[in-house]
């Protein structure tokens, strides 16, 4: 792993940067760049935008490990009134949920209860839950949730991680029943015992994943993928071995994050992918940012700059 992504990846786990930083103006500017806003109007509001393109969004409220059960609650709540707010005014938005931030540390139960209802209420509304991949303490029992969740309702898909080498087997295993996947590098400083440590094999296992998940069986079982990513040089690769399989641009769906590869989200949408943003927003913005810096360091550019602009 390189050494500014190891630093970057330690500091989004350190309260005493977070707490000196979340303060400081220059870097609440440079953030805005990945973020519309704090607030879910400011997230409403972007997803309108991205709806006047042909855009869709997935809304994320940040936040991760919960302590306490009323913060679960409070979270659970916004994210219903995610769902109400994105219905009443006819936005096609879905939701992306870390089950951490829904109080997993706390139990399983709430957790998988908290859960359940967000999914029953997309469901009711026509939409998605999608349950993001946190740190690899918790692949197990996220797909373990994911797979109940999955067997009593259609609209929840989850995340995996190319850079784990368990990703294969685990998609092997999740799709013999259908499913819904978005593929993704993953974010989280992992060991070299359990995540590819080189750049290029995790690329190359994206690849292969993906190449997977285009396989005429998969396909043929309905399985919904999302390809996650703002690798220009592996979107086209994706591009290229999803026309050999005989697909159009709407049988395939691509993701990226707000403010990441704008020129690349208008191409795809305009080709007529399907295609999503999906929007980060909330006051707890500083471990997510962290690994947006460590996904890419040249950020630290942007970040100076604005320190320097005053
Ligand atoms: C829709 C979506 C959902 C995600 N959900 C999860 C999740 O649940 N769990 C998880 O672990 N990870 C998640 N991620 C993050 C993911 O794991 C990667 O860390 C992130 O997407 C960067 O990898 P990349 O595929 O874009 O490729 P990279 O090889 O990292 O980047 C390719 C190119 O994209 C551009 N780029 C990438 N990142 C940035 C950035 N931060 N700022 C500016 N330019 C950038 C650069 O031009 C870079 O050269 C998600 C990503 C997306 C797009």
């Amino acid at each position: 792993m390189g050494l500014l992504r190891s630093a970057f990846l330690a500091g989004s786990q350190s309260r005493w940067l977070r707490e000196r930083a979340v303060n400081f103006k220059p870097v609440r500017r440079a953030v805005s760049r990945f973020m519309p806003g704090d607030d879910l109007e400011a997230a409403l509001a972007a997803t309108r935008t991205l709806q006047a393109s042909g855009i869709g969004s997935v809304l994320t409220y940040l936040g991760e490990n919960v302590q306490k059960p009323e913060e679960a609650e409070q979270v659970r709540l916004h994210y219903l009134d995610v769902l109400g707010g994105a219905k009443q005014r006819a936005l096609d938005a879905e939701i992306s949920v870390k089950l951490t931030q829904l109080g997993l540390d706390l139990g399983r139960a709430a957790c998988e209860t908290a859960l359940t209802s967000l999914i029953e209420r997309a469901a009711a509304d026509g939409t998605w839950v999608w349950i993001d991949m946190e740190s690899s303490d918790y692949t197990d029992v996220t797909l373990d949730i994911y797979r109940s969740a999955r067997a009593r309702f259609q609209n929840v898909g989850v995340c995996v991680q190319s850079y784990l080498y368990r990703t294969e087997r685990d998609l092997e295993g999740l799709m013999a029943s259908g499913g819904a996947f978005r593929l993704v590098k993953g974010a989280y400083r992992e060991p070299p015992e359990k995540a590819f440590p080189k750049k290029r094999d995790v690329d190359a296992n994206y690849f292969a994943l993906a190449r997977r998940l285009l396989a005429p069986e998969v396909l043929r079982a309905g399985i919904r993928t999302i390809f996650g990513t703002h690798d220009g040089a592996l979107v086209r690769r994706i591009e290229e071995a999803g026309r050999q399989a005989g697909l159009r641009p709407q049988d395939m769906e691509f993701q990226m994050l707000y403010g990441i590869g704008r020129e690349e989200q208008v191409r795809l949408a305009a080709q007529g992918y399907r295609f999503r943003v999906l929007i980060s927003y909330g006051d707890a913005w500083f471990p997510w940012y962290m690994r947006r810096l460590a996904e890419r360091p040249a950020n630290v550019l942007f970040v100076l700059k604005n320190v320097f602009a005053g």
